[in-house]
C-alpha cells in the first residue's frame, strides 16, 4: 500500500474543524491537528482519533495569528510527512461590534486568523502540491462570505475575502491537479456560536432558546442548525479523486439562508 495522504486541518481542536479531522481520519488520511486549548484535552482528542481510525495523528500548536508560527508548522509537517496533500483552512474567530467602536486590535485579529492565515498556509503548501501533481485546499468560509450582517464587519470582510482568495488560487493551480474550494456554512452549534448566544441572551434579556429562535434560526429557512457532520461529509467529497474537476467554487450549506 502506498503512503497515506496527509491532511492538515487548522482549528481542529473544537467544533467544525474537529468534525472534519474525524471524518478525514475515518477516510484513511493521516491527520495534522492544530488549534488552541488545554494540552491534556488535546492529547486525549489526538489519541482517541488515532486509536479509533489507525491513521497517524499529530498535533501542531501554531497560533495562526502569527505567520512565523505558521511557517514553522508547515515546515515541520513537510519534513515529517514529506507532503501536505490536503489543507483545510478552518480556524476562525468572531468579534461583534458597531463599526465605529470596533477595536483595531480585534479587527486585525479577525482578519489575521480568518483570512491571512489561509494565505500563509496556502503559499507554504503549494510548492509541494504542484510538485506532486495533487492537492486539495478547502477553505471554511461562511454564509457571511456571500451576504452580510450588521456588527460583524471584520468577519464579513474576512469571509468575503476568503471566497475571492479561493477563486484566485483555484485559477493559479488548476493545471497542476490542485483544487481550491470554499464551504459556506450557515449557523452551526459550536463554541463560536454559543458565545454569541450567551452574549445576546444577556443583551436582549431573553432565554438562550428565544435568542436561537428569534435571532439565529430565523435566517435559516430550515429553522435547524447545520450539523458538523454535513460539513465534514462535503469536505470529504471535495478532497476525493471524484472532485478533481471542482475548483474555484463556493458551496453553501446554510439551510437556505442565502437563497433569500
Ligand atoms: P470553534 O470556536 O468551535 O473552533 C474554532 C477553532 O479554531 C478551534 O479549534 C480554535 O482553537 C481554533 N483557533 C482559534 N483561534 C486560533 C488561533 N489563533 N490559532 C490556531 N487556532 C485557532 O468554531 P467553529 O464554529 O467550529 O468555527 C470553525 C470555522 O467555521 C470558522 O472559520 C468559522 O468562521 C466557520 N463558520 C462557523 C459557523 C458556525 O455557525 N459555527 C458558521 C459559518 C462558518
Amino acid at each position: 500500500m502506498g503512503k497515506k495522504r496527509v491532511a492538515v486541518v487548522t482549528g481542529s481542536t473544537s467544533g467544525i474543524g474537529l468534525g472534519i479531522a474525524w471524518k478525514l481520519a475515518r477516510d484513511g488520511y493521516d491527520i495534522v491537528l492544530n488549534g488552541l486549548g488545554d494540552k491534556g484535552d488535546i492529547e486525549n482528542l489526538r489519541s482517541d482519533i488515532e486509536k479509533e481510525t489507525e491513521v497517524a495523528v499529530t498535533f501542531e500548536d501554531a497560533d495562526l495569528a502569527n505567520p512565523i508560527e505558521i511557517e514553522s508548522m508547515i515546515t515541520r509537517v513537510l519534513k515529517f510527512h514529506g507532503s501536505v496533500d490536503i489543507l483545510v483552512n478552518n480556524a476562525g474567530i468572531q468579534f461583534v461590534s458597531a463599526v465605529e467602536d470596533f477595536p483595531t486590535e480585534q479587527w486585525n485579529r479577525v482578519i489575521d486568523i480568518n483570512l491571512n492565515a489561509a494565505f500563509h498556509t496556502t503559499r507554504l503548501v503549494t510548492p509541494s502540491m504542484k510538485k506532486n501533481g495533487f492537492g486539495r485546499i478547502v477553505n471554511i468560509a461562511s454564509a457571511h462570505g456571500l451576504v452580510a450582517s450588521p456588527f460583524k464587519s471584520a468577519y464579513v470582510a474576512a469571509k468575503h475575502g476568503i471566497v475571492g482568495f479561493t477563486k484566485s488560487v483555484a485559477l493559479e493551480l488548476a493545471e497542476f491537479g490542485v483544487t481550491c474550494n470554499a464551504i459556506c456554512p450557515g449557523w452551526v452549534e459550536t463554541p463560536l456560536v454559543q458565545t454569541q448566544v450567551d452574549a445576546l441572551a444577556i443583551e436582549k434579556k431573553m432565554s438562550k432558546e428565544a435568542v436561537i429562535k428569534n435571532f439565529m434560526l430565523e435566517r435559516q429557512p430550515t429553522r435547524k442548525f447545520v450539523q458538523i457532520e454535513e460539513i465534514a461529509s462535503l469536505t470529504s467529497f471535495l478532497v476525493s479523486e471524484s472532485a478533481r474537476s471542482i475548483t474555484g467554487s463556493s458551496y453553501s450549506i446554510d439551510g437556505g439562508w442565502t437563497a433569500h
